[in-house]
């Protein structure tokens, strides 16, 4: 069958509020050109993130009733742990309350000025911690993911003679860790293969260097090594996903993506040092080892997601309607990141709108456009997010299309293509962007924007 369907049934519905054009010209006058400063209620399908926007399963509501709120050693506690170590096969699991608590404690134990964190692509709060620490962050992925064409099958794969050739320039005590983020969400949600990986580890047991993974999407990785790599199509995922975290001596996961719940992250280790400051640190800023930030049920929802982000129906699902939403827009002419991506499409905005250049923010430019448009939120992954004083050019001007989990329908995925489409032919229009006023870091959340 080529019709793709959700392989849930819907129990509780969540209206969406209709809006006009000439209210979505307002309001997207009044938030200042930044979706971000948009209320919710004035979207109508939001794709801003598909980070803890998830629907969860009538199993993981469930598991929140039957939830335990002791303080310390509660049973929702032992649950979580015991469903991530069978995940994952770690034994040192902290609970925390999402990914980047997981990457504040680690950076801030192992960052220190002078030091460098190599990664494939260090996602925003990633590269964010790692400088916080004094740090340097540096990305080293490989040549044809900044081709957005490419249809390289493992676009995410860290550039293994650039790590090499850090690691002869900068030397190995100056490396603390080396991450690789699986799947590479600002390299356009692509992912890392197992071979890859492997390379990476072999590398780093050269120079005894510890390899964490930044495992947010570690199932959507899994399902497409089992697609896509020679010899992988007759594993489990829950195979794939055990050899995936076996190569690492750590992660950092933010449960609000494959751990399928609304809140909740996870800290994994392998050594026992690191573990006992780790748990320290936790305490002193989340909460108790055994909730981390969290409540019992939130715990318990993480227990029950984990095990189901794995299943083959639900992956298979998950997926494909990703894939069909970045085939329609490459029909219809639309340059997207190829393949398409797990969890979002990338949308190529230098070849959106040519004529909107890299410094008058081209990305925010079609967010705008997509927010007038059809209602729909999408982030812009570009100049606006990685730019600003003192920073590199990003390779590329991204738009991305992030789909929530279990969320949106197939017929909201056809709005959206429809949506897009539409504003493509009328991409001439779309102006370009100035910053009025931003904060010193991470901006894109709070800049204010001015048409040219
Ligand atoms: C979302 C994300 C994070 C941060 O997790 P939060 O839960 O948002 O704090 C880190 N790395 C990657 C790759 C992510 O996608």
């Amino acid at each position: 069958m080529q019709t793709i369907i959700e392989p849930f049934k819907i129990k509780s519905v969540e209206p969406i509020r209709m809006t006009t054009r000439d209210e979505r010209e307002r309001i997207l006058r009044e938030a200042s050109f930044n979706v971000f400063k948009v209320a919710a209620r004035d979207v109508i399908i939001d794709l801003l993130t598909d980070s803890g926007t998830g629907a969860m399963s009538s199993e993981q509501w469930a598991a929140m009733m039957r939830a335990d709120e002791a303080y310390a050693g509660a049973d929702s506690y032992y649950r979580f742990r015991d469903s991530v170590r069978e995940i994952t096969g770690f034994d040192h699991i902290l609970p925390t309350h999402q990914g980047r608590a997981s990457e504040r404690i680690l950076f801030r134990l192992v960052g220190k000025p002078g030091l460098v964190i190599p990664n494939n692509a260090h996602f925003d709060t990633t590269r964010a911690n790692v400088e916080d620490s004094g740090a340097e962050a540096v990305d080293l992925p490989i040549e044809e993911a900044k081709n957005s064409s490419s249809s390289h099958p493992f676009k995410g794969n860290m550039n293994i003679a650039a790590l090499e050739a850090l690691i002869d320039r900068v030397g190995a005590d100056r490396i603390p860790l080396v991450m690789v983020t699986v799947t590479n969400n600002s390299g356009g949600g692509q992912p890392v293969s197992l071979e890859n990986l492997r390379a990476v580890r072999k590398v780093c047991d050269r120079h005894r260097l510890p390899l964490f993974l930044d495992a947010c999407r570690f199932a959507e990785n899994a399902w497409f090594i089992r697609k896509r790599a020679p010899g992988q199509q007759d594993r489990t995922v829950r195979e794939i996903v055990r050899e995936m975290f076996d190569l690492a001596d750590g992660a950092t996961i933010s449960a609000k993506k494959d751990g399928l719940v609304n809140i909740g992250g996870v800290l994994l280790m392998r050594d026992d040092a690191l573990f006992q400051n780790a748990s320290t640190t936790l305490i002193l800023t989340e909460g108790f080892v055994t909730y981390g930030g969290l409540a019992g049920r939130d715990l318990d929802a993480m227990a029950q997601g984990f095990q189901e982000v794995v299943e083959h129906d639900y992956l298979s699902y998950r997926v494909r309607s990703t894939e069909y939403l970045g085939m329609k827009l490459l029909e219809a002419g639309i340059q997207i990141v190829e393949p398409p991506g797990g969890h979002a499409i990338f949308i190529d905005a230098g070849h959106f709108c040519p004529h909107i250049p890299a410094e008058q923010f081209p990305g925010q430019a079609v967010a705008c456009g997509l927010y007038r448009y059809g209602g729909i939120r999408a982030s812009e992954i570009g100049s606006v997010m990685f730019g600003g004083e003192g920073r590199p050019a990003p390779n590329m001007e991204l738009v991305r299309l992030a789909i929530p989990r279990r969320t949106y329908t197939q017929s909201h995925v056809d709005y959206v293509v429809e949506a897009t489409i539409e504003l493509f032919k009328d991409r001439e229009s779309l102006k370009g962007l100035k910053i009025i006023e931003q904060p010193p870091s991470l901006r894109h959340f709070q800049a204010r924007f001015a048409e040219i």
